[in-house]
């Protein structure tokens, strides 16, 4: 098999998230008693454990197979997907799809999400932009997050950023210098982390958004091989 395996000393919790009864300012309140992923996305609609719900649109669910042996976790849906309702549609999503089909995976075959599912957003003019999630919102909405993950049962979770990556990983991990690594975890059999699809977009110039493209795909395709030696 190839790709770096190391053992993470960090475990983050990943059991299927408990009710809680009183506060509401976690998403586990909001969790159905059935869990299928029809009945989580449809109770996530009305998710209201953190400020994000009165700022976006909707709420923007993972999208993707049941059986999916690949999840993929983002930071929170963007404008396009916080006006479509679903992840990975904007400009970062189809440079996603565009480097997925590169490196030999098939979306379709995979389950894609965020770790914040409402869109967080700053008046610029007439835009929107984007904001980071606070530690609040991010631990609010995490039940969500652990419920796909306990639904789906991934072999392989893949962290896209920073955000996605430190929710699942630890604070202290960086995506820098571990980027394209496998790393066991008590989520999935393997997390690896790689860059979020928008920080390629963002490059200062066309070289460095061509080369940083280049080694996303590079990511993908350990991913797509380590995934073929696992079947
Ligand atoms: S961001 Fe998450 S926790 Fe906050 S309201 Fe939306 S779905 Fe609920």
């Amino acid at each position: 098999m190839d790709g770096i395996f190391l053992v993470i000393t960090h475990s983050p919790k990943g059991t299927m998230p408990t009710r809680k009864s009183s506060s509401k300012s976690s998403a586990s309140d909001f969790i159905p008693e059935q869990l299928t992923l029809p009945s989580l996305k449809a109770a996530a609609a009305n998710c209201k454990a953190c400020d994000l719900w009165k700022k976006g649109t909707q709420t923007v669910f993972g999208d993707g197979r049941r059986r999916s042996l690949i999840l993929f976790v983002g930071e929170q849906p963007g404008n396009e997907e916080d006006l479509t309702g679903k992840p990975f549609v904007g400009p970062a999503g189809k440079l996603f799809d565009a480097a997925l089909a590169e490196a030999g995976i098939d979306r379709k075959q995979t389950y894609v999400t965020n770790v914040v599912k409402h869109f967080k957003w700053e008046p610029r003019g007439k835009r929107r932009i984007h904001k980071k999630p606070n530690a609040t919102e991010i631990k609010a909405c995490r039940p969500w997050l652990d419920a796909e993950i306990a639904l789906i049962k991934p072999r392989v979770i893949v962290a896209l950023g920073a955000t996605a990556s430190q929710a699942l990983l630890g604070a202290k991990f960086r995506v820098t210098k571990q980027r394209g690594e496998f790393l066991e975890s008590s989520l999935a059999p393997y997390i690896m982390a790689t860059v979020h699809p928008s920080s390629i977009l963002r490059a200062p110039d066309d070289e460095t958004r061509r080369l940083e493209y280049r080694q996303f795909v590079d990511d993908l395709r350990k991913l797509a091989q380590v995934m073929s030696d696992m079947l």
